[in-house]
């Protein structure tokens, strides 16, 4: 029979208490969050600087949609590029301190491309072991060869590229901020790395743009490291920034490189006018409104206080991203149903998305939440880890 692991796969993912759907949530995204009629307290969400449910950016994509229509009509080599991208990504590439900009409709999109693009035969990809999924699939698919280096270990990474000074083209790709774990890459040792090894470094800063560095211009800036030193720096619209899409920057000659020679960029409908002049105002608001990313740190360093004094167990993190580690996918699973019960969202991470037997509670901390929610939140999970472990 045609196609018969389809419903084998789904009957061992439910087994394996790994199956997953999407929740309908009514209304929009913020503090609160309501689904099948109930309100939860969101601690779930990547809207770190609360800006996807912000009243200025609706009316923005409203106004966006006025001034230069709704779709792009095609892809950006034909007539799909407005105006309104020529200068959003002109605001953008100031912001950032890059030298040049290829929009993307998705940060997984961006991924896969440059990786597809740049990667050939003979030549060496060289990933951080947590690197997210759109990175990893795309290196398994490419013809180069991929080695994974421990989880931000130098050291490693150093012998890999040692075993390699033969080959020509080598891309090292670690994140800025780490999805799953919310630690930050060791970015100056990995500029010298990447320099010292003739190598290129490629930084997903998924979770860094808008949250860290003055001004919002993430982890690059955060470490005081010039953005010249990244040869590729990939950042997606969708999480702080509040609305969708992603941008790859690099040098003139490698933007110049996607234009011509990246099919996803090349073959794919330009993103929606409206939504760009949105992303732009969006970004205004992440640069200039630096109390976003003060209440924010204030609630950071708040969960993690009262956290230490309830002994809930905690990661290396200081970023907005708190996983709670549960070991078992589905004690990670009972304690995010029974904390849904008491009106608090929070998401079960489990395999694949994280290695085998490190399933945790991710729980997100973000511009919206108020003190009373991070109490609420950190009592409740005391309850649900003490009642859990008897
Ligand atoms: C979310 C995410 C992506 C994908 O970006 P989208 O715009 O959501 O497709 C890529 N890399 C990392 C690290 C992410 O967390």
């Amino acid at each position: 029979m045609s196609f018969s692991f389809i419903a084998e796969q789904l009957k061992q993912q439910k087994a394996q208490h790994l199956h997953r759907r999407s929740v309908q949530v009514t209304g929009k995204q913020g503090r609160f969050i309501e689904v099948d009629g109930n309100s939860f307290v969101n601690f779930s969400s990547n809207d770190y600087l609360g800006l996807a449910s912000e009243p200025a950016l609706i009316n923005a994509w409203k106004r966006g949609g006025d001034l230069f229509g709704i779709g792009s009509g095609g892809s950006y080599l034909v007539t799909g590029y407005n105006q309104v991208h020529h200068d959003v990504t002109e605001q953008l590439k100031s912001w950032l301190n890059v030298d040049a900009i290829a929009l993307f409709n998705s940060g997984y999109s961006a991924n896969q491309a440059i990786i597809k693009l740049l990667l050939r035969k003979d030549d060496l990809l060289v990933q951080d072991k947590l690197n997210h999924a759109s990175l990893m699939e795309a290196g398994i698919y490419s013809q180069a060869k991929m080695q994974r280096f421990k989880h931000n270990d130098m050291a490693h990474l150093g012998n890999i590229l040692k075993q390699h000074i033969q080959t020509d083209n080598k891309l090292i790709i670690s994140e800025g901020v780490f999805s799953m774990d919310g630690d930050i890459a060791p970015m100056t040792e990995l500029c010298s790395l990447a320099k010292q090894n003739n190598a290129w470094l490629m930084i997903d800063d998924a979770h860094g743009i808008g949250v860290l560095g003055e001004n919002g211009q993430g982890s690059v800036a955060q470490a005081n490291q010039s953005q010249q030193d990244i040869d590729i720096y990939m950042a997606t619209f969708g999480k702080a920034l509040g609305v969708g899409g992603a941008l790859i920057a690099g040098s003139t000659e490698l933007i110049d490189y996607i234009n011509n020679f990246s099919k996803p960029y090349v073959y794919s409908t330009g993103l929606p006018p409206a939504m760009v002049y949105c992303i732009g105002e969006a970004a205004k608001l992440a640069e200039q409104q630096q109390w976003r990313r003060d209440h924010l740190a204030g609630l950071i360093n708040y969960f993690k206080h009262l956290s230490g004094q309830y002994d809930i167990p905690l990661m290396p993190s200081n970023s907005a991203i708190q996983p709670i580690l549960m070991g078992s996918s589905k004690q990670a699973l009972d304690i995010s149903v029974w904390l849904k019960k008491q009106g608090i969202w929070t998401t079960a991470i489990r395999p694949p998305t994280v290695p085998n037997n490190t399933a945790r509670l991710r729980v997100t901390l973000t511009t919206n939440h108020h003190k009373s929610d991070i109490l609420l939140l950190v009592t409740k999970l005391k309850q649900a880890i003490d009642a859990n472990s008897h």
